[in-house]
């Protein structure tokens, strides 16, 4: 046994590290990867679909301005992301098209408390830093 593992060291010395130096390197993703949802507020009309489709109810349809900086308010979903399963439902049942997948599952999303994985509607139309929190 120990001879087979040393056999098996030696053979594998000159072949390059499988193992990938995450975060420098980051994983390249599948076209189908679903991340953190985007948000096109331009096309979004608030119907609530998308919570009322939501297996896990993380869905919660909130009054937020229509741009950043506005002073206009209209009906956009906000996620809780730590509820979520990323199974893509309320991308599939959008009337409008307004949800697509993005390829954020890091960056924004690790975080020590529950709270903080809120993703309101400016940080999924990505109008705000998600790591920072602050407007762009
Ligand atoms: S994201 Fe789509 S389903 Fe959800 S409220 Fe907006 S238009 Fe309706
Ligand atoms: S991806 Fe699935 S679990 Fe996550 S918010 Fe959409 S419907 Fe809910």
């Amino acid at each position: 046994m120990v001879l087979k593992n040393i056999k098996y060291a030696i053979r594998n010395i000159t072949r390059p590290p499988v193992t990938r130096m995450y975060p420098e390197k980051q994983s390249e993703l599948s076209g189908r990867f679903r991340g953190l949802q985007i948000l096109d507020k331009s096309k979004c009309i608030g119907c609530g679909i998308c919570a009322n489709t939501c297996p896990n109810a993380a869905i919660k349809i909130v009054k937020a301005p229509i741009a950043p900086g506005s002073t206009k308010q209209r009906w956009f979903p906000q996620i809780d992301i730590g509820h979520c399963l990323f199974c893509g439902l309320c991308i599939d049942q959008c009337p409008k098209g307004a949800l697509s997948s993005g390829k954020e599952y890091a960056k924004g999303l690790v975080k020590w408390k529950h709270k903080d994985l809120l993703m309101t509607p400016e940080k999924l139309a990505r109008e705000v830093d998600l790591e920072e929190g602050d407007e762009k």
